[in-house]
């Protein structure tokens, strides 16, 4: 049953697997390259060509600064998301370590971009936290409050999250960080062009975003650092990015990644109405499936998340069985690593191992269609059901040699 192939060449695919890369919009593309035929002069050079390369980077920086409610020079163009977090984590950290203050916030299920950098500054003496996720997927600001002490010079919390989608309480744990006198950064990457975000009113001091994520070219990002914070330099050299960010600027990268957030902000409402619509959908029709659960709280989630554990089943085997079937989709598990460590966003809000494992990911993309909904639904059911077949753990679960979780 599932070893047919609809016979889907690779362009006419169901690509939900938007948190994982997004393909760039015709905009997004058209500017990229009229930049790299036109615009191709370094932005430090006083030519005129130089020179209107120069322009076309500042009127980036406009245009990302206006989206979030920032000002141009607290924008900082990157190499993208990974680049943006491991920079604030490690200014926020130096600012700190001056002060004498070497505790640092966080919680258990970041991007491992946050979590590998704090794990290094924990090897160079700092201190860190790592928060609780609810079972919701959610974290209480009230204990974020709890945990700042007199030496916190950080807190670091995602916008929303890249497995299971959950939005989090940003402007509340804001607050309390400006009341308290903390930093605040937040990784904003699965949110920017997908929810609305703006600084000033999220009280946020930092903040990181990639363009890939939203439709713009991979290997462009920036971080926002609110005036007056000192930044620490990853890459040293030349005076390029206010001396805090040295090599020669990817101007049509930069470009394209400011058209491409424009245009996300702008359809944000229209897109997420129809997302949500879709993604609910989803979910009504894949919790059918006996012994399943949606993972996160339903409705503080992304419009384009849906992720769900089935028991008895191994996420990679979907995955393949789902891709034959022309759908591309995301598990938790082994995904990036090619470990067998279930995800630790599933293991952060509670699922044990077994269960975790069995788990999917569905980011579904703005142009999704009625009868692609239809598609993924009836797809998974066969596939779990199909799985379920013939695996050893399933047996045992129906013969009552092991114990339903779901
Ligand atoms: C994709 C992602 C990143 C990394 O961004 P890159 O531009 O790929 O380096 C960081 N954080 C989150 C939440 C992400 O989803």
């Amino acid at each position: 049953m599932c070893s047919y192939n609809k016979g889907r060449g690779h362009i006419d695919m169901i690509y939900a697997d938007n948190a994982a890369t997004t393909k760039m919009s015709k905009t997004a593309i058209d500017t990229m390259v009229a930049l790299m035929n036109e615009e191709w002069g370094n932005p430090s050079s006083l030519y005129s060509r130089g020179q209107k390369a120069k322009e076309a980077l500042e009127t980036a920086r406009e245009t990302v600064a206006g989206l979030i409610g920032a000002q141009p020079n607290e924008i900082l163009f990157t190499s993208g998301g990974s680049e943006a977090d491991n920079q604030v984590i490690r200014s926020a950290a130096e600012l700190g370590k001056k002060k004498g203050k070497m505790h640092i916030i966080s919680t258990a299920f970041e991007h491992h971009a946050v979590l590998h950098t704090l794990a290094k500054l924990e090897k160079e003496g700092f201190d860190v936290t790592l928060l609780d996720v609810h079972e919701d997927g959610l974290v209480v600001p009230s204990e974020v409050e709890d945990a700042i002490r007199d030496d916190t010079c950080l807190v670091t919390i995602m916008f929303a999250n890249n497995e299971i989608g959950t939005i989090q309480p940003i402007r509340e744990i804001g607050a309390i960080c400006r009341e308290k006198g903390v930093l605040f950064h937040t990784d904003a990457v699965q949110a920017i062009g997908h929810v609305p975000v703006n600084v000033v009113d999220d009280n946020i001091d930092f903040l990181s975003a990639s363009a890939h994520k939203f439709h713009g070219p991979k290997g462009v990002g920036f971080l926002y650092a609110k005036k007056g914070i000192r930044l620490t330099n990853l890459i040293e050299g030349g005076a390029q990015e206010r001396g805090k960010r040295a090599g020669t600027e990817n101007v049509p990268g930069i470009v394209a990644a400011a058209a491409a957030m424009k245009e996300a902000c702008e359809s944000m409402d229209e897109h997420a109405k129809h997302l949500v619509a879709a993604r609910d959908k989803i979910i009504a029709g894949l919790e059918e499936i006996p012994h399943s659960a949606l993972n996160g709280d339903p409705i503080r989630r992304l419009p384009s998340n849906v992720n769900f554990c089935f028991e008895g089943i191994e996420g990679e085997s979907l995955l393949l069985l789902l891709d034959q079937k022309g759908i591309q989709a995301s598990s938790g598990s082994a995904c990036t690593s090619g470990s067998l460590d279930p995800s630790h966003v599933l293991l952060a809000i509670g699922r044990i191992h077994d269960v975790a494992h069995g788990s999917l990911r569905l980011s579904i993309g703005e142009d999704i269609t009625d009868a692609e909904v239809d598609e993924i639904i009836e797809a998974v059911k066969d596939v779990v059901a199909y799985l379920r077949g013939f695996s050893p753990i399933w047996r045992d679960l129906m013969a009552g040699k092991k114990e339903f979780i779901l």
